[in-house]
């Protein structure tokens, strides 16, 4: 059985939309840790996926544990490579469903090196009594960037002008952008990195903000000069930029919907760096095919995953109803030369990765000392 099984089997597994996040009694944690510090056995740590896995360091800071290297996703299938381990460690590729925890019997503490936590089975952990932490910030300028490199790859056609500059053809034709400055730029969720999108648009490129985020902070509107929204229409409406930086919750499901795309503001350009399952892929194809989007600059996509290892895929288990249809669309969304795909890169700096690999390792020593950290809250 090849790869893409495990994961495409795992990943039908996760049921986002009753996914929720549960507080673990903090008794709780110091039970689980002082078991773990009396056994005198090797407590195991396995790490999952190669993203901001550096073996050298890991060797030389956990001297006394016994490390589990596992360059593959983490699935139903490498799982009990895994099974003697209490610590587990994986990235977001990773869907961390409840048959994969089955097969991680000896789990105590799962730690994501990623921000978000939505590809974890949050539910099952808390009923395991598993403390899930993550990497709570590490990127908030590094995806900011990345947001803005897609922003200008569409606004000034970047793409477009490389590929023809490639063939040796030197005309304009088609390549006219437009500018940035005097722009309304429309931010959804000003969290960690939804306000260094605003940063850089207002010190950088004299836009106009307006930020939709169902908590609202006037001081930082004010520090920072953006405007709120009363609700999402309006900041459709009257974006020439949108920009997403919400998280993927059950509450923030395709956000941007078959209902509300349509009141987008003509000529829009649509970034989303946050979670592809924010924006109903079908929607998103509908607006650029009626012109309502001008283009698209997508790091992530619904179903990515699928994608990612789509030849695999096909061969294995092909995806029905739903699932293959945003195969389909995500394909379509690719060839098209309105828009820019990222594979889920936004995060990907030498910096980015370095604070992600630091902030692992304090959790993991902070899980052994008995007081984790960074543990994954409740939220709705
Ligand atoms: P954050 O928690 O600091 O901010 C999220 C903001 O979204 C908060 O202000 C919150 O109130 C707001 N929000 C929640 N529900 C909302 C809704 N329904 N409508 C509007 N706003 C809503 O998170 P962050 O650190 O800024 O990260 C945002 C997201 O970016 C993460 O959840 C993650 O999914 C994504 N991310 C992607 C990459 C990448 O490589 N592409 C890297 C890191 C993070």
């Amino acid at each position: 059985m090849g790869k893409i099984l495990r994961i495409a089997s795992s990943r039908r597994g996760t049921n986002h939309s009753k996914a929720h996040r549960f507080f673990l009694p903090k008794t709780k944690y110091n039970s689980l840790a002082s078991n773990l510090k009396s056994q005198t056995h090797t407590v195991t740590l396995a790490f999952f996926e190669e993203e901001a896995v550096d073996r050298e360091k890991l060797r030389t800071l956990f001297p006394r544990e016994e490390l589990l290297f596992i360059p593959e996703l983490l699935g139903v299938e490498t799982a009990p490579a895994a099974q003697s381990a209490e610590v587990v460690s994986t990235f977001v590729r990773s869907a961390v469903n409840t048959e994969v925890l089955r097969e991680l019997p000896k789990l105590k503490f799962l730690t994501s090196r990623s921000m978000g936590t939505d590809h974890i089975d949050l539910k099952t952990c808390a009923e395991r009594g598993i403390i899930v932490s993550r990497v709570p910030a590490y990127g908030e300028n590094t995806v900011a960037e990345h947001t803005f490199a897609l922003i200008l790859a569409l606004s000034r056609k970047i793409f477009q002008s490389y590929e023809r500059t490639e063939r040796m053809k030197f005309n304009r034709e088609g390549l006219r952008g437009f500018d940035l400055a005097g722009k309304t730029l429309g931010v959804i969720g000003v969290g960690k990195i939804g306000r260094n999108v605003c940063r850089i648009a207002r010190q950088g490129f004299q836009m106009q903000i307006l930020a939709y985020d169902v908590q609202q902070d006037p001081a930082l509107a004010a520090e920072l000069g953006f405007t709120y929204v009363a609700n999402l229409d309006e900041l459709l409406s009257q974006s020439d930029v949108i920009t997403l930086h919400a998280p993927y919750l059950p509450s923030t499901h395709h956000l941007i919907s078959l209902e509300n795309i349509a009141k987008v503001k003509k000529g829009a350009v649509l970034v989303n760096t946050a979670r592809g399952a924010l924006v109903d892929t079908q929607a998103l194809l509908w607006a650029l095919n009626e012109g309502i989007l001008q283009g698209a600059g997508l790091d992530v996509l619904e179903e990515e995953n699928f994608v990612y290892e789509e030849a695999e895929l096909l061969i294995n288990d092909v995806p029905a109803g739903e699932d293959l249809a945003t195969v389909l669309r995500n394909h379509i969304l690719v060839e098209r030369d309105d828009v820019i795909v990222t594979p889920h890169n936004a995060f990907n700096s030498h910096e980015a990765v370095a604070r992600i690999f630091d902030t692992t390792v304090e959790n993991i020593q902070a899980f052994l000392a008995g007081k984790p950290v960074n543990v994954v809250k409740a939220k709705d």
